[in-house]
């Protein structure tokens, strides 16, 4: 499954490579230096692809599709793998999310060539992108617009009706010039005017009806301070950052196809004045990844972090890289998924089983197995010798001795899980109850001699006698056979600790679909705090590593309390 998951895309690059499309570059003396010469290493025969955030906030599950797909194409292929902040838009850019960017893609295992040296800023072709514009409008093929903004969305028609021609488009390449000029450097307000292509108003295609190159916009940007009053629009710059990086393959979501036309355009063009290398890059469109009972757009996401409805951007409950991880999913497990999601031109939809059946499948591999009594009873050993205690010695990894073993302390005093106990069993009910006899794990086999209820009718203490021969390891105690086992921590020594359960975040698969607002859809339930009781070695849990309590899931230590990466099985369709 693995080998077929982007089949289309590489079908593309396996016929780049044998028609030699990018091995005709030629490098040296070109004009139009190409962004990307500076970092040496060259070498045409590659392909490279580029992962291009914009640093408006944290990266999403969404996003590592996207990774997982140019890092991984670029792996395979022996190609490098830009990354690039889309920074061209200033007012919402910031180095807080630049930082938290590189360290989610690092944290996935990715890196953008040797010594991650291949790292790049739009804004670092401001320049550029300003001297095409001019070269455009030199050619006529800009011009600029001072329509309200009103009037040409009006302008641009619909589906139905062609466009009708802007008054301003017959400005002469002079006064266009020197307007775009002065929006350069501050004398004009925003929205008063916009560059725009020169193309075709009645084109059947609106994104080629005349598309906004530049706006003015008088703000500060992360980088380039205040040296801009203008900024280009994504679809002019887009194209124009992937053909100077040499970019030879540049993948984006569906949404994006019908603006291939003009990302073509913006290149041919300029490179057609011997501004840009050839052969160009090529735009290729594959479907976004959605998951379900989640919301995956940054707006959203910042809306929920903003108005508290999470902790923050790492909330383990945020579908964000940072949550995930704080979770606990494993790196590995979030590749796995991206692989067995696969790369495709249909619109996918994936239940979050799929990804949290890739989490359990790596932790099952790695992680450590501790005890962890979640609805603490207590059980007392009536024939244990009264003060005293003992050790027991219990594998890390039942399939895995290399991890080693850790040691259970052990007396007469132990807490067990209350669903352990039941007065009356119920059918195929092998626990405890009076009469019964299990296995404690890594323990002995006791026998249930009693029980304890308060005023109210719960019960709050179960007796039992303790087989002294039959202590796990020991010779003979395989003699005892019993057809329960239970897990149970010695409660002199137990750890108590707060544990988080964790629920979906959302109530419903698609939030807002059905409803006002997906607000409304927002699980208010979502996390859910127990007291529980650890055995003692969880007290050096450093939060590095995940940990299966067994019977339970898995966990990982997160400031003073543990909280549930998952389930041992998808237990969502039996929730009580
Ligand atoms: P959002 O608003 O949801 O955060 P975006 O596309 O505005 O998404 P960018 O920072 O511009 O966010 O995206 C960086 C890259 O990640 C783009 O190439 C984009 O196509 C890709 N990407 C974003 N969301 C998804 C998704 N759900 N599935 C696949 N790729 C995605
Ligand atoms: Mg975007
Ligand atoms: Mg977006």
């Amino acid at each position: 499954e693995a080998a077929s998951h982007s089949n289309f895309i590489k079908q593309r690059i396996d016929a780049d490579l044998a028609k030699g499309t990018y091995a005709q570059r030629r490098w040296a003396g070109e004009p139009g230096l190409a962004a990307d010469q500076a970092k040496g290493d060259i070498d045409p025969a590659k392909i490279r692809t580029r992962f291009p955030p914009e640093p408006n906030g944290y990266l999403h599950i969404g996003h590592a599709k996207s990774i997982c797909l140019n890092f991984g194409l670029a792996e395979e292929y022996g190609g490098i793998c830009h990354m690039r902040f889309d920074d061209t838009n200033p007012e919402k850019e910031e180095q807080e999310f630049v930082d938290g960017i590189l360290e989610s893609v690092h944290w996935l295992g990715f890196h953008w060539g040797k010594d991650d040296k291949n790292l790049y800023f739009a804004s670092d072709y401001f320049q550029w992108m300003y001297d095409f514009a001019v070269k455009l409008i030199e050619n006529d093929l800009a011009y600029v617009d001072s329509q309200s903004a009103e009037l040409m969305a009006f302008n641009r028609g619909s589906f139905q009706e062609p466009g009708r021609d802007s008054p301003f488009r017959g400005r002469s390449i002079a006064e266009n010039l020197k307007l775009f000029e002065e929006m350069r450097d501050g004398k004009h307000a925003d929205g008063a005017h916009i560059l725009r292509a020169k193309i075709d108003m009645a084109s059947p295609n609106i994104n080629m009806r005349d598309p906004a190159l530049y706006r003015v916009k008088n703000a500060e940007h992360h980088r380039t301070g205040k040296k801009w009053h203008i900024y280009p629009m994504y679809s002019y710059a887009h194209p124009i950052e992937d053909a100077l990086e040499n970019i030879t393959h540049s993948l984006c979501t569906l949404e994006f196809e019908d603006q291939r036309i003009f990302y073509d355009w913006v290149i041919e063009k300029i490179a057609s004045f011997g501004l840009l290398q050839r052969p160009l890059p090529q735009q290729i469109e594959f479907a976004r990844l959605n998951l379900g009972y989640t919301v995956m757009s940054k707006r959203y996401l910042k809306q929920l972090v903003d108005e508290g409805h999470v902790e923050g951007w790492d909330d383990p409950r945020m579908p964000t890289i940072v949550g995930m991880r704080r979770r606990g999913y494993p790196p590995a497990a979030i590749r796995l998924f991206m692989e067995r999601a696969g790369v495709s031109k249909a619109h996918q939809w994936i239940d979050p089983s799929v990804l949290e059946d890739c989490v359990r499948e790596v932790l099952n591999e790695t992680a450590p197995r501790r005890f962890a009594v979640l609805d603490p009873l207590k059980l007392v050993i009536t024939n244990y010798p009264a003060g005293q205690s003992e050790e027991s010695t219990a594998p890390n990894h039942p399939q895995k001795p290399e991890l080693g073993t850790r040691t259970l302390p052990f007396s007469g005093e132990l807490w067990i899980e209350r669903e352990d106990f039941q007065e009356v069993a119920p059918p195929k009910y092998f626990r405890l109850f009076p009469g019964n006899t299990v296995r404690l794990k890594y323990g002995y086999v006791v026998k249930c001699t009693g029980f304890k209820k308060d005023d109210a009718g719960n019960v709050v203490e179960v007796q039992c006698e303790y087989m002294p021969d039959s202590k796990s390891g020991t010779p003979g105690a395989d003699a005892y056979k019993v057809k329960g086992v239970i897990h149970w921590v010695c409660a002199k020594s137990a750890l108590k600790s707060k544990v988080v359960m964790y629920d979906r975040l959302f109530k419903v698969e698609n939030p807002g679909k059905d409803s006002k607002s997906y607000l409304d859809d927002l699980n208010r339930d979502s996390a859910k705090t127990i007291e529980a009781y650890l055995e003692p070695s969880l007290g050096a849990a450093t939060g590095k590593e995940g940990f299966q309590f067994e019977r339970h899931g898995y966990f990982r230590h997160d400031q003073y309390k543990f909280i549930r990466t998952c389930t041992l099985r998808d237990s969502w369709g039996v929730r009580s």
